[in-house]
C-alpha cells in the first residue's frame, strides 16, 4: 500500500531533530541547522541541530562524566537495557524502515531489513554482555599465578557513514554498552534521522543519561578532530571511507587513540564453471544490488571463468534488466536512488570510462533523467583491466564483468587491490573452494552465497580496508582492556616433594 505523505510527516517529526548531550535534548549552540534531504525527490525533509566544536566538546564531557558510574552498572542491568532497546526497535520496525528509506533511498524491504540486522546487534550484545570473561591460570615456571581482568576502555567516538544509517550505529553502540563504556556517536550529515531515533529508543530502554550522546554536525572534521585528540577519549571506531580513515589515524597518533577502522572494499566475486549458475546468479544480485550497490561489501568486480561467462552474462544482464527503480516508498521498487548528485556523477564517469576502454553495456548504463538521483542497473561486459571501474569503489548499481582462465589467474586478478573487505566464491568444488578461501586477501569471504553480514559473525577488513572486527564475540573486544595481574599465590613448586 501506498505511504501517505501526511504518514511520512509524522515519521520525520516524531525524531527529536536536536543534539543529545548529557540525557537532554538541545539545539546546537550557534542555533544553526543542517537541511536533510528525499534522495528520491530532492525534497527537504526536515533540519536537525548542526553541532559546533563546543557542543561536541560537551557531548564528550558528558560522556566523560557519565563513565565512572556506567562503568559500575551491573552486567545483567546494562544487558536487559540492550534487550529492551531490541524489543523497541523491533516494534517500531515500520517506522524505523520508513525514516531510513526518506533519508537515505534504500526501498522498504531492504530498510526493513536493515532495522532487523540493526536490532540483531542490540540483542547479540544483550546477550554478550554477561559473559565478559578473564583468565586464572598458572605461571609457567610454577611459581604465582596469572589472573586478567576486562575492563570498560571508557569513553567513545562513533562516527558512521549515511549508507546503512541504523546497523552501523548499532553495531558500535551495541558491544560498547554491554562492555561498560560511555560514547559521543556522529551520524552522516545526510541521514541523521534513523540515529537520533536510535537515540531515543537506548533512553526508553533505560540506558542512563550522558551514556550514549548523539552530535549531528555539517563540519565533521572541525567538530571531530578536537574530540579525536582529546585525552579524555579512549577509543575511535569509524566506518567511512578509506580516505577519511587515513585522515582520522593520522589524527589519533596524538593521544595513542586505540581504533576500529571499517573502510572501503572493492569486491571480487569469482565464478568457477562447476559453480551453481542459479545460485551464483541469484548471490550476484544480492552481493551487487543489496543497498542499490551502495554497500562495502558490494560486489565491484566480477571474475567469470571462460566456460560459463556468457551464459552468466547473459542472465545477469537479463535479471538486472528487470530491476524496478523509483522511490523506495513505492510499492514493487527494488532499487531507490543514489544518495546524491555527486555519487551519480561518480557513477556515470566510471561508467562512461568503462566504455571508452572498449567495455560493452549489456543492459543499462544511464541515469533517470528526473527528480532524484537515480541509475539504470548496469550490466558491463569485457572490462579491459585498465578502467577505473575495476580499481575504484563504485557504489552505485554497475557489475563489471571479466573473464578468467584458471584458479590462479583469478586469484591473482581478486587480490590485484589495495582493499581486502571481503570477496564472494562460487564453485561446486570443495577443494578448490578452500583453496580460494586460503588465498583470497580478504577479512570475510561469502562461499556460495551473496551476503555475509551477521550480528553474530566478526566483520571487518584487512588491507585498506581497514581493522578491527564488529560482531560477533570479538566485537565487544574492541571496547575491553585486558588487564594482567601477576600474583604472588598457590602452592610453591617442589613443595610435595620437599614433604615427602
Ligand atoms: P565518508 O565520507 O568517509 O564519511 C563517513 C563519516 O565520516 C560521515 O559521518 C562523515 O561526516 C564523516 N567524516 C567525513 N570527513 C570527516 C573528517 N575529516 N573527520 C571526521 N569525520 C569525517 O564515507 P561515506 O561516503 O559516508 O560512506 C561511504 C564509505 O563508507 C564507503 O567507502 C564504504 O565502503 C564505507 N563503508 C564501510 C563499511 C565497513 O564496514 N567496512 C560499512 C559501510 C560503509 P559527513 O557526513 O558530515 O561528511
Amino acid at each position: 500500500m501506498a505511504i501517505s505523505k501526511t504518514e511520512e510527516e509524522r515519521v520525520v517529526a516524531s525524531v527529536p531533530a536536536r543534539l543529545l548531550i548529557g540525557g537532554e535534548w538541545r539545539d546546537a549552540d550557534a542555533g544553526a541547522t543542517i537541511p536533510v534531504e528525499d534522495p528520491a525527490t530532492g525534497a527537504t525533509l526536515g533540519e536537525v541541530a548542526d553541532a559546533t566544536p563546543a557542543d561536541a566538546e560537551a557531548a564528550l564531557a558528558a560522556a566523560d562524566a557519565a563513565f565512572a558510574a556506567f562503568r559500575t552498572v551491573a552486567p545483567r542491568e546494562r544487558s536487559e537495557m540492550l534487550r529492551r532497546a531490541y524489543e523497541l526497535t523491533v516494534e517500531r520496525t515500520e517506522e524505523l524502515a520508513l525514516l531510513m528509506t526518506l533519508e537515505m533511498g534504500k526501498p522498504l524491504a531492504e530498510a526493513r531489513g536493515e532495522v532487523t540486522y540493526a536490532a540483531n546487534f542490540l540483542r547479540w550484545y544483550a546477550e554478550e554482555a554477561v559473559r565478559i570473561g578473564g583468565r586464572f591460570t598458572h605461571n609457567e615456571t610454577g611459581h604465582g599465578r596469572v589472573l586478567t581482568l576486562k575492563q570498560p576502555i571508557g569513553p567513545c567516538l562513533f562516527i558512521t557513514p549515511w549508507n546503512f544509517p541504523l546497523a552501523m550505529g548499532a553495531r558500535k553502540i551495541a558491544p560498547a554498552i554491554a562492555a561498560g563504556c560511555t560514547m559521543v556517536v556522529k551520524p552522516a550529515r545526510q541521514t541523521p534521522y534513523s540515529m537520533l531515533a536510535l537515540a531515543q529508543i537506548l533512553e526508553q530502554a533505560g540506558v542512563p543519561a550522558g551514556v550514549v550522546n548523539v552530535v549531528t554536525s555539517s563540519s565533521s572534521g572541525r567538530t571531530m578532530e578536537p574530540l579525536v585528540r582529546d585525552p579524555r577519549m579512549r577509543k575511535l571506531s569509524f566506518t567511512g571511507s578509506t580516505e577519511v580513515g587515513r585522515t582520522l589515524i593520522e589524527q589519533s597518533a596524538t593521544q595513542v587513540l586505540k581504533l576500529s577502522m571499517e573502510l572501503g572494499g572493492n569486491a571480487p566475486f569469482v565464478v568457477f564453471d562447476d559453480a551453481d549458475l542459479d545460485l551464483a546468479v541469484e548471490g550476484a544480485l544480492l552481493a551487487k544490488m543489496r543497498n542499490g550497490g551502495e554497500a562495502c561489501t558490494s560486489a565491484n568486480r566480477f571474475f567469470v571463468q571462460e566456460g560459463v561467462a556468457a551464459a552468466f552474462a547473459e542472465r545477469l544482464a537479463r535479471r538486472m534488466g528487470e530491476l524496478t527503480v523509483g522511490r523506495g516508498t513505492r510499492p514493487g521498487v527494488d532499487v531507490g536512488p543514489l544518495i546524491d548528485d555527486d555519487q551519480r556523477g561518480k557513477v556515470e564517469e566510471l561508467v562512461d570510462d568503462a566504455v571508452a576502454h572498449g567495455a560493452r553495456v549489456l543492459v543499462g548504463g544511464r541515469r533517470i533523467d528526473g527528480p532524484g538521483w537515480f541509475f539504470e542497473p548496469t550490466v558491463l561486459a569485457d572490462v579491459p583491466a585498465g578502467a577505473r571501474v575495476l580499481a575504484e569503489e563504485i557504489f552505485g548499481p554497475v557489475a563489471p564483468l571479466v573473464t578468467f582462465a584458471d584458479l590462479d589467474e583469478a586469484i591473482a586478478r581478486a587480490n590485484a587491490t589495495e582493499y581486502g573487505l571481503v570477496s564472494y566464491l562460487f564453485t561446486q568444488d570443495v577443494g578448490r573452494a578452500f583453496e580460494a578461501i586460503e588465498r583470497l586477501d580478504s577479512g570475510m569471504i561469502g562461499f556460495n552465497q551473496g551476503i555475509v553480514s551477521n550480528a553474530g559473525a566478526p566483520f571487518g577488513g584487512v588491507k585498506q580496508s581497514g581493522f578491527g572486527r564488529e560482531g560477533g564475540p570479538e566485537g565487544i573486544d574492541e571496547y575491553l582492556e585486558t588487564k594482567y595481574v601477576a600474583m604472588n599465590v598457590g602452592v610453591p613448586p617442589g613443595l610435595a616433594a620437599a614433604r615427602d
